[in-house]
C-alpha cells in the first residue's frame, strides 16, 4: 500500500544534476510551478533546474 500513489509521470529529473540527491519534496527540495514551468531548487547545494511543466503533466 501506498506505492501506487508513486506514478511515473515522465519527470525530466527526479535527482539533483549537480549533487545527485535524490529530491524528497519538500525535504531537500523546493517545486515551484507557474507560466507553464517547473522549477526545482534543491536545498543541499542550491542548484535551481527548470523544465516545461509538460514533462509532469498529469493524466
Ligand atoms: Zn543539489
Amino acid at each position: 500500500m501506498g506505492e501506487r500513489h508513486k506514478v511515473r509521470t515522465g519527470h525530466k529529473r527526479e535527482y539533483c544534476s549537480n549533487c545527485l540527491s535524490f529530491f524528497v519534496p519538500p525535504k531537500n527540495v523546493r517545486v515551484r510551478t507557474g507560466r507553464g514551468r517547473v522549477s526545482m531548487t534543491c536545498k543541499e547545494c542550491g542548484t535551481v533546474q527548470r523544465y516545461p511543466l509538460a514533462y509532469a503533466r498529469k493524466g
